[in-house]
């Protein structure tokens, strides 16, 4: 009997995760011609949210946990996951109950059908904010246009994976993960599978803008060197230009004489320039500060307690 994974990870959660395991099991129960492993990932949290996971693993052989050594953030968090996921497949589910389990089924059923990577498509999405759809909506178009690697768009992390998925996921072993690209960068058989997106269920997102915008840094940084190409080019161009307006300004002084009111426009073109530089060096300084992590290559993550057996 094939065994299915479903992957979750869990911060602060402790409001939501009784109501999450019994829908999710209530599926489980349904499809009996699988096993399943329910796997948390406790990541960090410092409510009840462990304690209520072990008292599930009490009640139900199927639960798993991994008690991360502090937070990490999810994307380490799924990786966490992945390492140690014991199933054929692995579906990968918030806690929150933003992604319906009732789609399990169906997403088992295209990944019968030779799929290895069947990912939820939003097609509205319940209880967020104008702001934040638009925004969403914004960033997959300007990532898509400005990486090479195509970015399945209004799709989150709820999907199921083959394991040949994901023993391709494994190896990206990148500590500044951006897990949606990567789904993307690993390529095999994707399929998409469309649903309305729920608002949470109980308790508060974890998200703010803040770290959108870091995860959106994050999105562009690791999948595209663009933007240095966009310093590089408003500099020839800036350059030009200067060069340009000194011709002119030679021009004029030989012409009608030596022109001493320039202090406006001197201090226009240094203050532009200055700016452009420390855009520029900024741009690098984005990468350089990747390069910097990522060649320390510390382990992803620690592990305070894992209840199965670890992986040979
Ligand atoms: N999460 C996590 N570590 C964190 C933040 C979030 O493991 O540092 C988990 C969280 O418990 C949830 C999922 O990631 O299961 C998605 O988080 P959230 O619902 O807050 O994000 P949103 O749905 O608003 O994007
Ligand atoms: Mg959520």
């Amino acid at each position: 009997m094939k065994k299915i994974t479903i992957l979750v990870p869990a911060y602060n959660e402790e409001e939501v995760l009784e109501q999450f395991y019994a829908r999710v099991s209530s599926i489980m129960n349904k499809i009996k011609e699988y096993k399943f492993e329910l796997l948390f990932i406790n990541d960090g949290s410092r409510d009840k949210t462990l304690d209520i996971i072990k008292s599930l693993k009490e009640k139900d052989k199927r639960v798993n946990f991994i008690d991360l050594s502090r937070n990490y953030g999810k994307e380490i968090a799924m990786s966490a996951g992945f390492d140690h996921v014991k199933g054929d497949a692995v579906v990968i589910m918030d806690a929150d109950l933003q992604d319906p389990p009732e789609l399990i089924p169906q997403m088992i059923e295209e990944w019968e059908n030779d799929h290895d990577d069947v990912y939820a498509k939003r097609v509205s999405r319940k209880g967020e904010t104008w702001l934040k759809k638009m925004t969403s909506y914004l960033f997959y178009r300007v990532l898509e246009k400005v990486s090479r690697v195509p970015i399945q768009k209004d799709t989150g992390d709820f999907r199921l994976l083959s394991k040949k998925a994901l023993k391709s996921l494994i190896q990206l072993r990148e500590s500044q993960r951006y897990t949606k690209g990567l789904f993307s960068l690993i390529g095999h058989k994707k399929k998409a599978i469309e649903y309305e997106r729920d608002p949470r269920a109980a308790g508060e997102t974890k998200w703010n803008y803040f770290k959108l915008f870091d995860l959106a840094i994050e999105g562009i940084t690791s999948f595209t060197v663009a933007p240095l190409r966009i310093a590089s080019i408003l500099g020839i161009l800036i350059s030009i230009v200067s060069f340009i307006y000194m011709l002119k300004i030679v021009f004029t002084t030989i012409i009608s004489g030596n022109e001493v009111p320039g202090y406006p426009s001197l201090m226009s073109v240094t203050l532009f320039i200055g700016g452009v530089q420390l855009l520029g060096l900024g741009v690098i300084g984005e990468y350089l500060g990747r390069v910097f992590s990522e060649t320390k290559k510390r382990p992803l993550y620690f592990i305070n307690e894992y209840s199965g057996e670890e992986n040979e």
